[in-house]
C-alpha cells in the first residue's frame, strides 16, 4: 500500500478538516483530494527545491492527511500551519497543525461568503420570467433520484452534480435538503472556477473575460 492509501485508512476516509465522510457514496468518493498538511510550496520556500522535491517524491506520513476537494482548494498554498515549512515531528504536533489548518479553512470560507452572494445576484438576474440560477436549480432537481433507505428515511442525489447528496426523514425534507446542498455546491463551484454541468440546457459556466488589447 502506498503512504497515501495508508493515510486514508488511518483517517477512515474522512476529511480531517470538515469531517466529511468520503466513502459515504460514489459522489463523495469523487471529492477526495488528500494532501500535504504543510504545503510543498512552503517547504520549498524555507528549505529549497531539493527538500521540496524529496517531500513530493517520498512524502513524510506525518505530513499527509485525507481531505476533500473543498477544503483542499480553500486551504491551497496559503496556509502553512507550521509557519516554518517544517513538517510535524510527531502525531501530537500533526494534530495541532490539523486544528490550525481547519481554523484557516473556516476563516477562508467565511471570507468568501460575500463573494458567493455576489455570484448569487449575478446569476439571479431575470431571464424570460424566471431567474437563471433558480431555473438551473429546478432543472437539476428534476434529474434527482431518491432512494428509500432501510430505516425508512430518504436519500437523494443528482447524478450530474457529483457530491450533491442529501438525506431526510421524509421525501419532502430530503428534497429541501437536496435543494440547499445543490445551491451551496453551485455557488462554491462558481467561486472556485470549477466547470458546472449543463443542466436543462442552462450553462452557468462563465466565459473567460478577455482584457481589451491596448492600442499604443
Ligand atoms: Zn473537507
Amino acid at each position: 500500500m502506498s503512504v497515501w492509501t495508508d493515510t486514508d485508512w488511518r483517517y477512515g476516509f474522512t476529511c480531517v478538516y470538515c469531517k466529511r465522510h468520503l466513502l459515504k457514496d460514489q459522489w463523495h468518493w469523487h471529492l477526495k483530494a488528500s494532501e500535504h498538511l504543510v504545503p510543498v510550496k512552503a517547504i520549498e520556500k524555507r528549505f529549497g527545491p531539493e527538500v521540496a522535491k524529496n517531500e513530493r517524491d517520498n512524502p513524510n506520513p506525518l505530513n499527509l492527511v485525507t481531505s476533500c476537494y473543498v477544503c483542499n482548494t480553500l486551504k491551497g498554498d496559503g496556509c502553512d500551519p507550521s509557519e516554518s515549512g517544517a513538517v510535524a515531528k510527531d502525531e501530537m504536533e500533526k494534530e495541532r497543525f490539523i486544528a490550525k489548518a481547519s481554523e484557516y479553512i473556516r476563516r477562508e470560507m467565511a471570507r468568501r461568503e460575500p463573494d458567493y452572494r455576489d455570484d448569487l445576484k449575478k446569476f439571479n438576474r431575470p431571464r424570460g420570467g424566471g431567474c437563471i440560477l433558480s431555473d438551473y436549480v429546478d432543472a437539476a432537481l428534476r434529474e434527482a433520484t431518491y432512494d428509500k433507505l432501510e430505516d425508512g428515511t430518504y436519500a437523494g442525489r443528482i447524478p450530474s452534480c457529483p457530491g450533491v447528496v442529501a438525506f431526510g426523514a421524509s421525501l419532502r425534507t430530503c428534497e429541501q435538503e437536496l435543494r440547499s446542498t445543490l445551491e451551496d455546491w453551485i455557488l462554491l463551484g462558481l467561486r472556485l472556477g470549477h466547470p458546472l454541468p449543463v443542466v436543462g440546457g442552462i450553462d452557468l459556466n462563465k466565459e473567460p473575460t478577455r482584457e481589451p488589447v491596448d492600442t499604443v
